[in-house]
């Protein structure tokens, strides 16, 4: 199959180089110089989706997005299916697919969990919005880039999936690190805390698979002095279009509202920014109750 691959950075390129290696024709775009094996590179967007049956973006965000839309869909061939595989608002999400489906193409949004160690091991998961004949037509994509894909309803029911998940995602890292904190405090080692917990019923995947605390339960990016991993922005970026999707659909989300704030905090006043998310211990740590 040809397929086009727009924004190829820290997620997208590892995806696209699989997609070649898969024996896939890809060829790709970004504003920034890159290169990849097995991916021819075109000038512009424009260029890289013509006479593509697939065409697939991982961008920054639901503006960036739209402008490229505008930009590549009047350039697809008919019937080719539009994959988004950014996190991105819903409403951007279904202004695309209202858009791709009034040019006669098919369109997908898929955005991915998993992060980057998923995207090169072609282990992501993939949340769908579409029609069934849309996602029939991405899923032998998402077989070689992932390892299982849901089709969730819809389009933007795949963003809406994403940022669910995520809400849920900051909310915990909060409520594991300020558990660690306050049991440092009251002298308990952290290694009987996680010995405790992640086989009690305060388990969780951020105690887990990710603890917070430097050596303690499987490596994660605390081993590594909070090098991301998941940086503390991104989850900032998913939290706040989380809290944007609960205002549109009058949803009442306390916790998400506090998560947002904290994380707000932390990357734009605390030195967060370029931290992983799960620096919220040491953040924690250093504090009081005022
Ligand atoms: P990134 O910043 O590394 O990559 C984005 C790429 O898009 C860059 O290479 C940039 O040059 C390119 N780009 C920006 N505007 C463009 C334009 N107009 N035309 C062409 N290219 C353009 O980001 P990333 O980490 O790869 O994340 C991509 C998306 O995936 C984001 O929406 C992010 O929220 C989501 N995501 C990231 C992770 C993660 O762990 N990094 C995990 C899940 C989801």
């Amino acid at each position: 199959m040809k397929i086009a691959f727009i924004g190829l950075g820290n997620m997208g390129a590892p995806m696209a180089a699989n997609l070649a290696a898969a024996g896939h024709e890809v060829v790709g775009h970004d504003m920034a110089d890159i290169s990849i094996d097995g991916v021819t590179m075109a000038a512009s967007g424009a260029q890289a989706v013509s006479g593509a049956e697939a065409v697939i973006t991982m961008l920054p965000n639901g503006q960036i997005l739209r402008a490229v839309a505008n930009e590549v869909i009047p350039a697809m061939q008919g019937g080719a299916v539009l994959i988004d595989c950014s996190t991105v608002d819903v409403d951007s999400a279904r202004v695309v697919a209202q858009q791709a489906t009034d040019s006669g193409l098919l369109s997908v949004d898929a955005p991915v969990s998993g992060g980057i160690g998923g995207a090169a091991a072609g282990t992501l998961t993939f949340m769908a919005g579409s029609s069934d004949t849309a996602f029939a037509k991405a899923a032998p994509l998402f077989e070689i880039m992932g390892q299982k894909a849901v089709h969730c309803g819809e389009p933007g029911a795949g963003q809406a999936a994403k940022i669910c998940n995520n809400m849920i995602l900051g909310v915990t890292m909060i409520a594991t690190c300020e558990a660690f904190a306050l049991a440092d405090k009251l002298g308990l080692d952290r290694q009987k805390m996680f010995d405790v917990v992640s086989t009690s019923s305060g388990y969780s995947w951020t105690m887990n698979a990710y603890c917070p605390a430097p050596g303690v339960g499987p490596e994660s990016p605390s081993d590594n002095d909070y090098t991301p991993g998941f940086a503390a922005e991104l989850m900032l970026k998913d939290l706040r279009l989380s809290q944007q999707a609960a205002e549109s659909a009058d949803a009442d989300t306390p916790m998400g509202e506090i998560a947002t704030k904290l994380y707000e905090q932390f990357v734009e006043h605390e030195n967060g920014l370029g931290r992983d998310f799960s620096a919220m211990l040491p953040r924690f740590e250093k504090r009081g109750r005022s």
